[in-house]
């Protein structure tokens, strides 16, 4: 090995949180380097969030468009262009790199472009992209790798060469019949997306519900809304086998409830969950332990279990999201500058970017069931909002549950137009620890969606003598 650079900081990866983290540190006089092998930024601003919300946008568009009669707007034929959908995506991700880049420069620290592995404690080789290769020490490591999509093992699946949200999110053409592998939040919007955009397509998911962690009745929305427009969905239903090839034409068959069937498309999605991209990387080298399913072990504090190695976001099992991972840059800088932070009850609101969209914060009822927290729920549906009235987006509902005993909102669940920003509202009356009467009696601006928290926390039944007191408020999904 030969004699190693020597860093005080080395970020391995340089997803949300890790370039925070360099940026930071390397602006208060450390001496860093952040090692990336593909993506400036992270997947974020590369191939998930924000290229998956600016095609999704341009389905919407064409929704609309398609739509415009219903709004008094003259309506002519839609035909959709991939290449420009693709385009724009592609200019707004080149902006997204350039900032990056600008902040590299800016910040001081070095972004090596190469695949780092580790050759012993805290000590990296990176074979360089251009050539080459660097090995580099560091007195504090952070590892920020992330993860990737797994392809289940389903027999002629890896043959078959699918999609995943990478490859999803710079087609260029029209699939005639996508099929998507899994009903999650990925398989969803995109399935919504391409639908929009005019291809025919198919959800496969093995369990009884889309979007396993929502309650019943938000995931029977969700379907209902997609159904509507003609997105079709198999649950309970196994793939048992694939033939062909994804981009020409793909046979799957499937064990449905009701029997076997084959599904003939054009192309298959996989968005059937992911997988840390630890494997291979030298962590055995480091003292760095994994847990069962390949995550970095880490306490509360994103500690792991070497000393001075960190890890942070999806690679850490934190909740895959990017707003996340940035708060595990948070915890960490502020525990470096002696700060107490942990990771233990933090609320984070998330949004599926369907349209409607579906957001929650907190509690669904089934967490409530299970945390053994008895809750009083209050639902709505959005044709009861003004705002939903004037805009025509009436689909969905909202759902409040506040403490059976005391009137702290537990969680809240909404989909319909803007949820995302509605949720945030409501994590702040939450965060605050007010009682759910003092956002219902807030003064919200009219006609807006967030307005509808009035009467839905009007529906808030009232206290019983026999309620039992939550176990707990805080609370993650
Ligand atoms: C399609 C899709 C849509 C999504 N939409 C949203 C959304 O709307 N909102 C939201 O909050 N979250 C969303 N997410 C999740 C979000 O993208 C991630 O949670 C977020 O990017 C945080 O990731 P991270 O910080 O853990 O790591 P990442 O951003 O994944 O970064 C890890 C980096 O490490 C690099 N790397 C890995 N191994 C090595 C190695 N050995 N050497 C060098 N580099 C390496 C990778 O190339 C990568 O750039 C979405 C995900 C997907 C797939």
């Amino acid at each position: 090995m030969s004699h190693p650079e020597r860093f005080d900081t080395l970020v391995l990866g340089s997803g949300a949180g890790g370039k925070l983290l360099a940026w930071h540190l390397a602006r208060s006089g450390r001496r860093t380097a952040v090692v990336e092998r593909r993506w400036i930024g992270g997947s974020c601003p590369n191939i998930a969030c924000m290229p998956s919300k600016n095609e999704i946008w341009s389905a919407k568009v064409a929704h609309l468009v398609r739509d415009a009669a219903q709004f008094g707007a003259i309506r002519g034929p839609v035909s959709i262009d991939m290449a420009a959908v693709r385009q724009r995506k592609r200019d707004m991700v080149e902006a997204q790199i350039a900032g990056h880049l600008q902040n590299y420069k800016a910040s001081g620290a070095e972004l090596i472009m190469g695949a780092g592995r580790f050759v012993a404690p805290r000590t990296l080789e990176v074979r360089l992209n251009d050539g080459g290769t660097r090995v580099l020490a560091g007195d504090q490591v952070f590892l920020n790798v992330g993860t990737h999509a797994a392809v289940p093992s389903v027999p002629g699946l890896q043959e078959a060469r699918p999609l995943t949200h990478i490859e999803a999110l710079e087609l260029d053409y029209l699939p005639t019949h996508l099929i998507v592998l899994g009903g999650g939040y990925v398989g969803l919007e995109m399935a919504q997306a391409y639908r929009r955009f005019g291809s025919r397509v198919t959800v496969i998911e093995h369990g009884p519900q889309l979007m396993a962690r929502e309650d019943p009745d938000v995931s029977g929305e969700v379907q209902r809304i997609l159904t509507s427009e003609g997105v079709q969905f198999l649950l309970t239903t196994q793939t048992l086998r694939v033939h062909g090839r994804s981009g020409e034409d793909v046979s799957l068959v499937v064990r449905t409830p009701s029997g076997e069937q084959t599904i003939e498309g054009s192309d298959i999605l996989v968005a059937a969950g992911r997988i840390p991209n630890t494997d291979g990387i030298g962590l055995e080298e480091t003292g760095v332990e994994l847990d069962g399913r390949g995550y970095v072990r880490v306490n509360e504090r994103l500690e792991t279990s070497a000393p001075e190695v960190w890890a942070i976001g999806e690679c850490a099992g934190s909740p895959q999201f990017t707003h996340v991972s940035v708060d595990d840059f948070r915890i960490i800088r502020d525990n470096l500058a002696g700060g107490t932070r942990s990771t233990r009850d933090r609320l984070f609101p998330y949004c599926m970017f369907t349209d409607p969209p579906l957001a929650r914060v907190g509690l669904s009822e089934a967490d409530a069931r299970r945390q053994g927290a008895t809750a009083r729920v209050a639902r709505m549906p959005m044709s009861a909002v003004l705002r939903a009235q004037t805009t025509g987006e009436t689909q969905g509902f909202m759902k409040a549950l506040v403490g059976a005993s005391d009137d702290r909102i537990l969680g809240f669940t909404m989909i319909g137009a803007e949820a995302g920003e509605v949720v945030g509202t409501v994590q702040t009356a939450m965060l605050a620890g007010l009682p759910y009467s003092r956002l219902r009696d807030a003064v919200l601006a009219h006609p807006t969606m967030a307005e509808g928290l009035d009467p839905l926390l009007s529906n808030v039944p009232a206290r019983s003598a026999q309620s039992v007191t939550p176990k707990s408020a805080l609370l993650t999904p």
